[in-house]
């Protein structure tokens, strides 16, 4: 085995086996992944930090090399970093592809994503109404300054969706969508794609590569806002895109002129995090189930959107695409606005804050923060009301967050 690192054993497995059909594969690549440490004694088991801008370029010959592509290597950290291609490889093998590039926030990944697809490509963006907020203001952006044609199609409309796909230069799918947590068929996606020949992009962000992997349904692209589920403390910003084949050089050169590249500390406290990731996953995702069945037996909820949910209204999709419904939930109160704005003040356990996947539970309504950049109109027509609100249940002791829901619950009748 001389040469051969842990982490490249487990990036070999990556490429050969069937990570979708087999978690513990993926738990254990969390808990051992990216340490890059060598064979032999002495090793640090933890990944080293590369904190730094400019790498020495040896002779003009060797530059030269690097430069042409003929030789792999670092010259400048937002063309590369041994600490950032660590944690972009580890990335790479959790959701079964050939390659990642690490961005300075899930935002710029999506931006990224959507650059690399419609690079050479005629035809619009097209992606649908319930989006993350900030995805659906950059898309605007997009549609405004960069005249990149945008089409906001509703998939409940097949005939029209599978129009739109069917002449797409690019799409991008949320799935489950955040915040009303619609699910949007992969595989149907891809099949009417394919006839444009349009990449097609998934942010997995909510569902992460444990609970749902979508590049063994077709999918071109994944992008992850890393800030979330991947790194899982609040402590960072980041994101990454994946890519099923390897990542052309007009591609890459996207990614490197955008300027969005992750710094060398923040891509270690992902590779830090994904060491407990499915750990944790394991708790959100029955957490989330535990919170999402006792919040629908309320009277003071009207309705509550989980898709793990026996009730909801796509169970089949959710078995066929998904493995557990994660920890993002929404529900909409009985008592409408009023009763919205009295839970979230009542709340004491759990905090208002925007962002998910952290180990702590956060509420919020979406109308008022992530959300708050688009018009009443488009919010209306992604399900986006004013008395939604948005529960990121974290890996508390599930009891103690009932009791605070509880707690506000009551306060609210
Ligand atoms: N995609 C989804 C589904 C999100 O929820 C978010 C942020 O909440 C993003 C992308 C953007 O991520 P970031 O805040 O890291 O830019």
């Amino acid at each position: 085995m001389t040469g051969v690192t842990p982490r490249e054993k487990f990036m070999e497995h990556a490429k050969t086996d069937s990570y979708a059909a087999d978690t513990i594969k993926l738990a254990t690549l969390c808990a051992h992944g990216g340490t890059g440490r060598g064979p032999g004694t002495n090793q640090p088991i933890q990944p080293s930090i590369a904190q730094c801008a400019v790498f020495d370029l040896g002779s003009t010959d060797d530059a030269e090399d690097l430069f042409s592509g003929r030789r792999r290597g670092y010259a400048y950290t937002r063309f590369g970093n041994p600490t950032v291609e660590d944690l972009s490889k580890m990335l790479a093998a959790m959701e079964g592809g050939a390659e990642a590039l690490v961005t300075s926030s899930g935002n710029a990944a999506v931006l990224c994503a959507v650059l690399m697809s419609l690079r050479g490509r005629a035809g619009p963006l097209v992606t649908h109404p319930d989006i993350y907020g900030g995805s659906f203001e950059l898309a605007k952006i997009l549609a405004e300054i960069g005249r990149v044609p945008v089409e906001f199609v509703e998939p409940t409309n097949t005939g029209k969706w599978h129009d739109a796909l069917g002449r797409a230069g690019a799409v991008l799918i949320e799935t489950p969508s955040n915040p009303i947590m619609r699910l949007i068929d992969l595989e149907d996606a891809v099949a009417h794609a394919r006839g444009s020949g349009a990449p097609v992009i998934v942010d997995n962000t909510v569902a992460t590569p444990l609970n749902q992997q979508p590049l063994a349904f077709g999918v071109d692209w994944v992008v992850h806002s890393t800030t979330k589920y991947l790194n899982g403390h609040s402590d960072m910003v980041g994101g990454c895109v994946i890519s099923r084949e390897p990542i052309l050089p007009a591609q890459r050169a996207v990614h490197k002129n955008l300027g969005g590249t992750v710094n060398a500390l923040d891509a270690w406290l992902v590779q830090r995090g994904m060491r407990t990731f499915a750990l944790r996953m394991a708790t959100h995702n029955r957490n989330g189930a535990c919170i999402a069945e006792w919040l629908s037996s309320r009277k003071e909820i009207a309705r509550v959107y989980y898709p793990g949910l026996e009730t909801h209204p796509q169970a089949t999709l959710f078995r066929k695409q998904m493995k557990h419904g994660g920890g993002l939930l929404s529900f909409e109160l009985a008592g409408g606005e009023q009763a919205a704005v009295r839970f979230l003040n009542r709340l004491r356990l759990v905090t208002h804050a925007v962002s998910l996947g952290g180990l702590e539970t956060l509420a919020t309504r979406p109308t008022k923060t992530s959300h708050r950049g688009m018009t009443p109109e488009a919010r209306n027509q992604a399900g986006i009301s004013d008395s939604l609100i948005r529960l990121a249940v974290g890996i508390e002791d599930a009891g103690d967050i009932i009791a605070d829901l509880q707690g506000a619950l009551e306060l609210t009748a």
